[in-house]
């Protein structure tokens, strides 16, 4: 098989399956607990903390560990709506945010706030001078994401922060990073809330974190036993931190050179396609701009979905859009539709995401059955 739906998840590397492993076999302890077997545990989770809010530019006391990055939005989206609830107040998103951020303001939107959607530019990156027209004193939340996951554009957060800070300085910049950690250098995320999943950069699914900058005034998620500073009570789950935790170190000695792969198989995989198909267009920004993982390319003539199917014949996968959607059998694609492209592109656009398991030969075999099987397909028209 070659495995290439990373953007929707990812094999679980081996030393954060072992991590996981250990923490649930041998230092399974409640961190909670008081005795030193727990402060053991603890101890693991606490090192595991300051690593990710290391990768961050955050303190440790500025990370909530969630279950998977749909809480982590949640959190931050109804976290912040809660403080200010009562009034109406201004939120900020656009219109190609993953269903965990879009549904979230869309329900913000529904309770009667004032909740703007920014368009996009043709390259999925979110239209600035729309921001900066929508920020007034009454804006609680701007929510803008910083890769997005179908076409890989890349946000610049520093740009946006400094148009936040010009036109409405109190209000709180979350982003949803989970297309862009790991998957970009670590670097100091400059927002005030930012989520992230273990699954989608080699830990494993049921794992994630909101990083909340000290000064920002959130309401609770979970209520219960008061981990996580009162914000999102429940028992940690240890194998889960530490899992993520292997894979955070893993990249940070690692990072560069899978990132160098990733590029290497999306250049190869592209000039193979470009060099013996008409008719193929990239959606999303040039190879230079984008994110490594992500590969989205329209083969006009050829339905996106049926393509598909006809890879997976070849022990192939990859996708049409973002999992969640398209097992709802949504013929439109919101985010595509937003970047201005066609109904035709829209319907025959392809997801290709790469992983650190992939391998510049393996793209030699997928441009092949990529070739074969759209020139087949439009052939008998589909
Ligand atoms: N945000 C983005 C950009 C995503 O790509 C995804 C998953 O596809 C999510 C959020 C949701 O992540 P999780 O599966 O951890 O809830």
């Amino acid at each position: 098989m070659i495995y290439l739906d990373n953007s929707a998840t990812t094999r679980v590397m081996d030393n954060a399956a072992q991590a996981a492993y250990t923490a649930m076999t041998e230092n399974y302890a409640n961190p909670a607990s008081v005795y030193r077997f727990a402060v053991d545990a603890d101890r693991a989770v606490e090192a595991a903390r300051s690593n990710l809010a290391r990768a961050l530019g955050a303190q440790p006391g500025e990370i909530v560990y969630t279950s998977c990055a749909t809480e982590s939005n949640n959190l931050a989206v109804f976290g912040v709506a809660n403080v200010h609830r009562g009034r109406r107040r201004r939120f900020i998103t656009t219109q190609v945010e993953h269903p965990s951020v879009f549904e979230t303001f869309r329900a913000l939107d529904a309770m009667g706030q004032d909740v703007v959607f920014l368009g996009s530019n043709p390259d999925g990156t979110v239209r600035t001078d729309q921001l900066a027209s929508a920020l007034n004193e009454n804006t609680v939340l701007v929510s803008i994401m910083h890769v997005n996951n179908e076409v890989g554009a890349i946000n610049d957060l520093g740009q946006i922060a400094g148009i936040i800070s010009r036109y409405a300085p109190n209000a709180v910049f979350h982003s949803d990073g989970v297309q862009a950690f790991a998957k970009l250098p670590f670097e100091p995320v400059p927002v005030d809330l930012y989520s992230i999943s273990g699954h989608k950069f080699n830990a494993p699914k049921g794992v994630g974190a909101l990083m909340i900058r000290q000064r920002v005034r959130i309401g609770k998620g979970l209520l219960g036993g008061s981990q996580e500073r009162g914000i999102r009570s429940g028992t940690l789950n240890t194998p889960g931190i530490l899992a993520m935790d292997a894979a955070i170190r893993y990249y940070f000695d690692n990072g560069s050179a899978i990132r160098a792969k990733l590029l290497q198989c999306k250049q190869r995989l592209m000039n193979l396609l470009l060099a013996q198909l008409n008719d193929v267009h990239v959606n999303g920004p040039d190879l230079s701009a984008a994110a490594p993982n992500i590969l989205n390319l329209s083969f006009l003539g050829v339905q996106g979905e049926v393509l598909l199917h006809a890879l997976e014949e070849y022990g192939i996968c990859v996708s049409t859009g973002s999992a969640c959607s398209q097992k709802k059998n949504q013929t439109s694609n919101r985010v595509l539709e937003a970047m201005g492209l066609s109904n035709e592109r829209a319907r025959s656009a392809l997801r290709i995401s790469l992983g650190m398991f992939n391998e510049v030969a393996e793209m030699d075999t997928v441009a092949a059955a990529i070739v074969e099987n759209v020139n087949r397909l439009r052939k008998i028209g589909h």
